[in-house]
């Protein structure tokens, strides 16, 4: 991606429907080279929109101290429709799995209802992002983004902490399944993931690379550079 340096940019996802991916299976052990990581980090996030907002090189994500805590806004599903309590209770499956392999690092702490202050992430049922004139509604199941039903991709400050606010974790259009794993990888995506990589939306499933390229994030401080990333796998 070329460098863009304009504020109140907006880039648009590309197709994210989780289908090829599989980030929600745990069990997988391929074994995961320190270079695969840092490659997968540089591609996905430390190439995304270069200088943006004045941000220096290296690496953006929910900026802070390790165990930094991120609230999840889950709003309360309808009772009514058996879709959204399906979906609630995926994202606090998926909340519980990130806590797990990101402990000691990042804390997601699930809420019903908006936080006071400060910026979190909003899940948000049905408002997926369908490009106009799209029927290909798998291929773009779930997104995140800066508001319900856009493509406006999530982006850095000039600290190269997450300056959109809130973060939209849009689940589902209505027309496909929004599966374990597409959660997990919207969650990928809402923890500065900008970019697929295989076992991320791309490819062949290495999901012990995107638990151990989410791990290495967000256990090096933002603005890291590829240089100096210190890698860190993610526990079994
Ligand atoms: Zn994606």
């Amino acid at each position: 991606m070329q460098s863009i340096g304009v504020l109140g940019m907006a880039v648009l996802l590309s197709a994210c429907g989780g289908g090829q991916s599989d980030a929600g299976n745990a069990g997988t052990n391929q074994a995961v080279t320190d270079a695969q990581i840092v490659a997968s980090i540089q591609s996905s996030n430390i190439d995304f929109v270069p200088g943006a907002n004045g941000r220096l090189p290296g690496t953006w994500r929910w900026a802070g101290a390790p165990a930094r805590h991120v609230t999840v806004h889950i709003p309360p599903p309808s009772a009514a429709s058996a879709t959204e309590q399906d979906y609630a209770n995926k994202v606090a499956t998926s909340v519980s799995q990130l806590n797990a392999k990101l402990s000691g690092l990042l804390v997601l702490d699930i809420s019903n209802s908006v936080p006071a202050s400060g910026n979190y992430i909003h899940v948000s049922y049905g408002t997926s992002f369908v490009p106009p004139g799209s029927t290909d509604y798998l291929a773009y199941c779930a997104n995140v983004s800066t508001a319900p039903n856009q493509g406006s991709m999530i982006m850095p400050g000039v600290d190269n902490g997450i300056t959109s606010s809130p973060v939209f974790i849009n689940l589902g259009n209505g027309h496909c399944d929004v599966t374990q794993a597409i959660v997990t990888h919207e969650f990928g995506h809402a923890l500065g993931l900008a970019n697929h990589f295989p076992g991320f939306g791309v490819g062949i499933d290495v999901p012990a690379l995107f638990w151990d390229v989410l791990t290495t994030l967000y256990a090096n401080p933002q603005s890291t550079t590829a240089a100096n990333l210190v890698v860190k796998h993610a526990p079994n």
